[in-house]
């Protein structure tokens, strides 16, 4: 059966935060693009992850005059940080005003769904199979895919690999062109969507039991992600131990039981893969890199690539300008360095302190010493909160 052919001028792979966030700012910005996903829109729109837009981000949908549509919850004011049961209240709005909001990653692609497709009638396949990305020198791109109909050829300009982790795009560059760099921390989390609410600030905490983190999924439930072995699965951590195990992480007996709604597994782990373009195919978010979700910066990152990428698009369709596009990676990478580098001194820091039995009591109690510091020093603190909230 022959392709059914069209044009247009940016293919985007994937309509994760990052694809739908692209293209509704080129939609913006009347770049015309197609969104392809293997998944179908009921699917996307219950799929929970990431929980806070950092202050970067809000500011970024501000300067698009999308925040109002798109951000829901309430400002993300502090952060509870628990050593052995004593609290440390962490202040997550900055003395100049700058602020985060609690908007799940579900209730972003949800507002991104509305805004792109049913209000401003956005192009978005879903449920498409069979991706093939043709990005060959002196010929013009073209993504091929299946759906019910039959096959299909989009000639454009440019295609944004948006589609994860584990997406086409990324494996469609050759060999050779990309350089890998990754690190395993050598734990995982076990994450309890549960119902109970975070009755006052979310938290961080450590024990001599390991790290246990509660944060915001809604009016009446939380997510609790409790540090354990690679070698574990959902299977092992019944009700009845995931409780048991944020008491102890908490310090905390009071805590009662409440219903578990679902469990994951999430292996900790950092990558970034470099340049993040091979000719006219550009990768963005988890499809580039990978954080552990410790410092909540992996929403956060695919938000700053496509803000960098709409505008050069935008310039290079428009105005035929594509110095944006071809300084796109040197442009977004250092940017991502600082937030590993965050991420993992945040991750270490936190598991360190907890359970010594992978690193020994040494480097737990250097690192509660670095977190008594971070909590004793103005101008740590000051570093800490710029980089918690992004805003440096
Ligand atoms: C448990 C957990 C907690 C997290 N917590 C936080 C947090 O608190 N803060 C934070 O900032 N980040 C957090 N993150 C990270 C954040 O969720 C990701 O960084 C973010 O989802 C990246 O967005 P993305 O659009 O790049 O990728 P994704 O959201 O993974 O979207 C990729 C899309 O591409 C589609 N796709 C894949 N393959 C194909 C294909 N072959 N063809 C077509 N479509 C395809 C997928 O179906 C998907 O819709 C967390 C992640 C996890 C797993």
């Amino acid at each position: 059966m022959e392709a059914m052919q069209e044009a247009t001028s940016v293919v985007i792979i994937g309509a994760g935060v990052a694809g739908l966030t692209l293209a509704t700012f080129l939609q913006s910005s009347g770049v015309a693009c197609v969104v392809l996903e293997r998944r179908h829109r009921a699917y996307i729109e219950v799929r929970q992850r990431a929980g806070v837009v950092e202050a970067r981000g809000v500011r970024m949908f501000e300067r698009w005059r999308l925040a109002d549509k798109l951000l829901g919850g309430p400002v993300a004011q502090a952060i509870d940080y628990r050593v052995n049961g004593t609290s440390r209240i962490f202040k997550t709005v900055g003395d100049d005003g700058s602020e985060g909001r609690f908007c799940t990653q579900q209730m972003l692609v949800g507002n991104l769904l509305r805004e792109h497709i049913d209000l401003g009638g956005g192009d978005v396949r879903f449920g498409v199979g069979d991706i093939s990305i043709h990005n060959e020198e002196d010929c013009r791109p073209k993504v091929g895919y299946s759906d019910s109909t039959g096959p299909h050829e989009i000639l454009c300009d440019y295609i944004v690999g948006c589609d994860g982790n584990r997406g086409v795009s990324r494996s469609s560059i050759p060999e050779g062109v990309l350089r890998k760099f990754s690190y395993e921390f050598g734990y995982a989390w076990l994450a309890a969507l549960v119902e109970a609410p975070v009755t006052g600030q979310p938290i961080m905490g450590v024990s001599d039991h390991g790290f246990v983190a509660q944060l915001p999924r809604g009016p009446s439930r939380s997510r609790y992600y409790l540090q354990c072995a690679l070698n574990e699965g959902p299977e092992d951590w019944p009700d009845e131990r995931i409780w048991n195990e944020i008491r102890l992480r908490l310090c905390d007996d009071t805590i009662p039981n409440a219903a578990v709604h679902d469990k994951d597994f999430v292996p900790l782990r950092s990558v970034v893969y470099a340049p993040m373009q091979y000719r006219n195919l550009f990768l963005a978010g988890d499809a580039a890199h990978l954080v552990p979700p410790t410092g909540a910066k992996g929403m956060n990152l695919a938000l700053y690539d496509v803000d960098v990428l709409a505008q050069a698009l935008t310039g290079a369709v428009h105005h035929r300008d594509k110095t944006g596009l071809e300084r796109y990676s040197d442009t977004v990478l250092p940017h991502i360095w600082r937030y590993q580098e965050f991420s993992v001194w945040m991750t270490e820091t936190m598991h360190d302190a907890g359970d010594a039995t992978r690193h020994g009591a040494f480097r737990q109690m250097i690192a509660r010493a670095r977190l008594d510091t971070l909590f004793q020093s103005s101008t740590a603190m000051q570093l800490h909160g710029e980089y918690q909230r992004g805003t440096f």
